[in-house]
């Protein structure tokens, strides 16, 4: 493992901010923190990062434990929200800042600079000053100063989230080439499921201090565990059982043999097929054109559920519609918001 998090907790006062985390980030991989505001997703960067001091638990690097390590000496690169560029410097001071305090002469920190900001695509703002640049140049700066240092890990903080949407999409794309250029060990804290889909190799989904699921985009969104995290990853129809019956009953073999807990039926929008049936337990409430597909909205004895479908279609609301969903569509996941059916 390369970088290894064992059981860490962290209490501010009574409060637990962590508790007893353990994740993992493999040589190359890019893993994304994401969970709701306060879940504890910057605490565990920070720690990581030596910027917080862990109550119990520890950080391994390569197999060294450096817990108690402090910051500058962990090799880490970070990057935070706010563009945290040091405004008396040009840009490339910026981006050299960390070569010059390590000892390296003038021409070849220059040499390494202007290679960095040909990476990120600026190459002729090495004389500006942070001011004079918009929010993602910035950010892209922000992000040649982290990597110029070779660093053990890449850590950013919600690198995207201050700027507007199409310059986040693109910077999106630039870190995602980059990191996979580099093959740089990269942990991103977002609260952006999609942001998280796109980018990770893996993602760890927290939620109060815990980590609820760890796994690849696919395994969160198509085969969530509990319904927090079926919630959290995007639009889902969440059936329990008795009202699945209602209007899908073949998916109810598929339901785990398992008691104790209530198992909810998880499709996903884009997981339903619509057939036009006067006899079908359906109704289409509302149709909502979103440019690259359409959502409709249904009435059912389930309750309500959402569809979507790619292209048009020729249903109008009103009609009366059966639903197709393929058996190996339907996840269960535990219902761990207090046993309220869906
Ligand atoms: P956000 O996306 O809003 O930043 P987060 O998941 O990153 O959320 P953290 O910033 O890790 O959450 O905070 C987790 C919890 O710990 C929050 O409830 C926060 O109020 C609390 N907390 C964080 N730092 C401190 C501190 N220095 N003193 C007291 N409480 C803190």
């Amino acid at each position: 493992m390369y970088l290894d998090v064992r059981n860490a907790t962290k209490t501010y006062g009574s409060f637990t901010a962590l508790d007893q985390v353990s994740m993992s980030l493999d040589e190359g991989e890019f893993v994304c923190l994401l969970g709701p505001s306060g879940c504890g997703k910057t605490t565990l960067l920070r720690l990581i990062a030596g910027l917080t001091r862990p109550d119990s638990g520890q950080i391994m690097l390569k197999g060294k434990d450096v817990s108690m390590v402090p910051t500058r000496k962990r090799g880490f690169g970070i990057v935070f929200q706010s563009y945290s560029l040091f405004p008396d410097m040009t840009i490339a001071q910026n981006v050299g800042y960390g070569l010059k305090i390590r000892g390296g002469d003038a021409q070849s920190v220059r040499r390494r600079v202007d290679h960095l900001l040909e990476m990120i695509k600026l190459p002729h703002i090495a004389d500006s000053y942070p001011g004079q640049l918009s929010g993602g140049q910035q950010q892209r700066v922000a992000l040649a100063r982290a990597i110029a240092v070779d660093p053990e890990v890449l850590l950013l903080d919600e690198p995207l989230s201050a700027l507007d949407a199409k310059v986040r999409t693109d910077l999106r794309t630039e870190i995602h080439s980059l990191q996979r250029e580099l093959r740089l060990p990269t942990l991103m804290v977002t609260h952006d499921q999609e942001e998280a889909l796109a980018l990770a190799d893996k993602i760890i989904c927290m939620n109060a201090g815990k980590v609820v699921q760890a796994g690849s985009p696919e395994d969160l969104y198509l085969r969530p565990n509990t319904r927090f995290v079926a919630d959290f990853m995007g639009i889902s129809n969440l059936i329990a059982p008795d009202r699945l019956r209602l209007v899908a009953p073949e998916l109810l073999a598929g339901q785990p043999r398992e008691t104790g807990r209530q198992h909810l039926a998880c499709i996903r929008p884009e997981q339903i097929a619509l057939s036009r049936d006067a006899e079908g337990p359906a109704r289409i409430t509302a149709v909502e054109f979103l440019g690259n597909l359409r959502r409709i909205r249904l009435e059912s004895p389930a309750g309500d559920l959402v569809a979507e479908v790619s292209g048009r279609i020729d249903l109008a609301p009103g009609e009366r519609v059966r639903l197709e969903i393929a058996p190996e569509d339907c996840s269960w996941v535990e219902d761990d918001t207090s046993g309220v059916a869906a």
